[in-house]
């Protein structure tokens, strides 16, 4: 289920909850999944969503998530794509998938799922190359720049011509007007009417921006409807990210990095790259520059000198110097302005 103006997607499954807890992000209604950042394994639980209480994540999470999972080993599969998404999604590479359930413990965990992660895996990985390929070509990613000014949309109904992704269309049941299910408590059958209906469009009960309701239990047949989702959307861009290399989806022309975390508290790349190119970007001012160079003679001067009004003007000339940066990061002065400013108090 995709909310498009929301920017949100839903979906249910039944998850083992091993290293992980529940999310709730402030302006999400449903939590989503994420690992624990701590290593203390508990009990393994498993939790099942149903269309009342789904999971919720941005949009497009879901596509991203399989491009960027590592399918090298069980363990990594799982940290990066079935703790979110559950296993059962595995239908076409194996008939019968184990439900999740409480494993008494990781090693009983483990034997369920391990042997036949380690059958399907190079089907897994295909897949994953499959969709990749697709998705760099569409947005020009990794290198590549075959038709390059033609437009995402068209070149992704090429790649799946050319490929017969087709057939990954053909084991999922739509559900038109499902999307009202998760709030049919508000709904009182009797009493609808227009009026109704108006304020449950203000409040949100009602959303006809909901998409159909998709059920499969092939991989491949939600990828091919994420897919689409992603590719039919103009407003959206998918980026690698500068930092980490990971798939992300861009709105914006200038974003480099990713937001993606797996992890409670993890720092996202966002977050770091804010960070890195803040400090580059004060390293070429060169009021700040002039300040540094000052500052470390002054300092000499200070610490050589045993006239105590050497030392006061120093320290003076520090906070003096501190209201300046200031000043300067509030934007109430401009570089050329703090430049000078150094310049003419650099004895003072
Ligand atoms: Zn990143």
């Amino acid at each position: 289920m995709v909310n498009k103006e929301k920017r949100k997607e839903f979906y249910t499954t039944s998850v083992v909850l091993y290293k992980t807890i529940f999310n709730h992000v402030s302006n999400n209604k449903f939590p989503s999944i994420i690992l624990k950042s701590d290593e203390h394994i508990g009990e393994i639980y498993f939790t099942s969503s149903n269309l009342n209480s789904p999971f919720e994540e941005k949009y497009g999470t879901f596509l991203l998530k399989f491009f960027n999972a590592n399918f090298s080993s069980f363990e990594t599969a799982y940290n990066t794509f079935f703790c979110f998404y559950g296993f059962s999604i595995l239908e076409e590479f194996y008939k019968d998938i184990p439900k999740a359930q409480l494993f008494k413990s990781t090693e009983y965990f483990y034997e369920t799922y391990e042997s036949i992660y380690i059958k399907i895996k190079r089907k897994l990985k295909e897949l994953q190359y499959l969709m990749k390929r697709c998705i760099d070509y569409m947005y020009n990613i990794n290198n590549n720049l075959e038709d390059k000014n033609y437009l995402p949309f068209e070149k992704y109904l090429a790649y799946i011509i050319e490929n017969n992704l087709f057939k990954y269309s053909t084991n999922i049941d739509i559900f038109y007007y499902q999307q009202f299910a998760h709030d049919t408590l508000n709904i009182a059958v009797e009493s609808i009417a227009p009026k109704i209906v108006r304020e449950h469009l203000e409040n949100g009960i009602i959303d006809v921006n909901d998409s159909p309701v998709f059920h499969t239990s092939y991989l491949s047949n939600l990828l091919y409807v994420s897919l689409l989702e992603i590719a039919s959307n103009k407003d959206i861009k998918i980026k690698a990210c500068k930092n980490c290399g990971k798939y992300f989806i861009s709105s914006k022309n200038t974003e480099k990095y990713c937001d993606i975390a797996y992890y409670q508290n993890e720092q996202t790349c966002k977050i770091i790259g804010a960070t890195n190119s803040y400090i580059k970007k004060r390293k070429s001012v060169e009021g700040i520059k002039f300040y540094r160079n000052n500052y470390q003679r002054r300092l000499m001067q200070a610490k050589r000198s045993d006239d105590e009004q050497v030392k006061l003007a120093f320290e003076n000339w520090k906070s003096l110097a501190k209201v300046k940066f200031k000043e300067f990061n509030n934007k109430e002065i401009s570089e050329n302005e703090l430049l000078e400013w150094m310049v003419e108090n650099k004895d003072n």
